[in-house]
């Protein structure tokens, strides 16, 4: 029986790089997105022309309803989930904590941590039934030291940390594990904004001297969410060039 993946946020980056990095390991992938259309569709048929069975799931992860949808729809197509990676995430562009809206904060909050605990809620009966299950969540470093200008960004990576570490203790018992992963600095069209002499700063400050690929973190991902981690529950595991050490 072929397990299946729910990747959140997969249409690029981390996200997408995970899919393919589960699809290469013989999962079934369900792709999440949230506009590109057509991101998504081109990876879900480049999987598919591997031999993989996957499949696109528009939804915005801060509306419940659209969740529950969505995993419906993957059930129906695909089976049970088996692992769920919570991905799907945004950063707003750097801001001083003095200047940000209400609007801005409650973003980032929804997407980060509520669309979290959205798919987390709606995955836990299933594989609380089935007693076996995976959970990766997606952090980041500054989840960890807290990032000046990212005020919100790093309160809500911090709550995926927390929120981690909480929700291992309460469902290791039903024979679900719950990790997470805390990326350093990735580069992603979340970095796109990142001016030449921005980059040979985080360079300097970096022992391995380089910004991470999309593709090294999905390792980390796919490691977490395999059984190949099976005694391993609750922990972070950063991915940084040594950013944070
Ligand atoms: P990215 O390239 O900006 O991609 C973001 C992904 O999230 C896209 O697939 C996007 O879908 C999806 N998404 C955004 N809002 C969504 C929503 N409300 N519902 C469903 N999907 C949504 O980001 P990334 O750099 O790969 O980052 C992925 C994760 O890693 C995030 O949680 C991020 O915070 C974390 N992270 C990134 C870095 C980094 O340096 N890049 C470092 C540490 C942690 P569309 O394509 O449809 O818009």
């Amino acid at each position: 029986m072929k397990r299946t993946v729910w990747i959140t946020g997969a249409s690029r980056g981390i996200g997408a790089a995970a899919a393919r990095a589960f699809a290469r390991d013989g999962y079934q992938v369900a792709v999440n997105y949230l506009t590109q259309h057509e991101a998504a569709q081109a990876l879900v048929q480049e999987l598919c022309e591997a031999g993989v069975r996957a499949a696109a799931y528009s939804a915005d992860v801060s509306d419940r309803s659209q969740v529950d949808q969505m995993l419906a729809q993957i059930e129906a197509d695909l089976g049970g989930v088996d692992v769920l990676v919570n991905n799907a995430g945004i950063a707003i562009p750097l801001t001083r904590l003095v200047d940000y809206t209400e609007e801005k904060w409650d973003r980032v909050f929804r997407v980060n941590i509520k669309g979290m605990f959205h798919c987390t809620q709606a995955v836990l009966p299933g594989m609380t039934a089935r007693h076996h299950g995976a959970i990766v969540n997606v952090s980041s470093i500054w989840g960890i030291t807290g990032g000046p200008e990212e005020v919100p960004y790093s309160a809500t990576k911090g709550a995926v940390v927390t929120m981690t570490r909480s929700l291992a203790k309460e469902v290791g018992p039903d024979g679900i594990r719950v990790n997470c992963v805390a990326p350093g600095i990735i580069d992603t069209d979340m970095n796109a904004w990142l001016t030449p002499e921005a980059r040979e700063t985080i360079y300097a400050a970096t022992p391995l001297r380089r910004l991470g690929r999309a593709e090294e973190i999905a390792e980390a991902i796919l490691f977490l969410g395999s059984d190949r981690a099976s005694f391993i529950t609750g922990q972070i595991l950063s991915p940084n060039g040594g950013y944070v050490i």
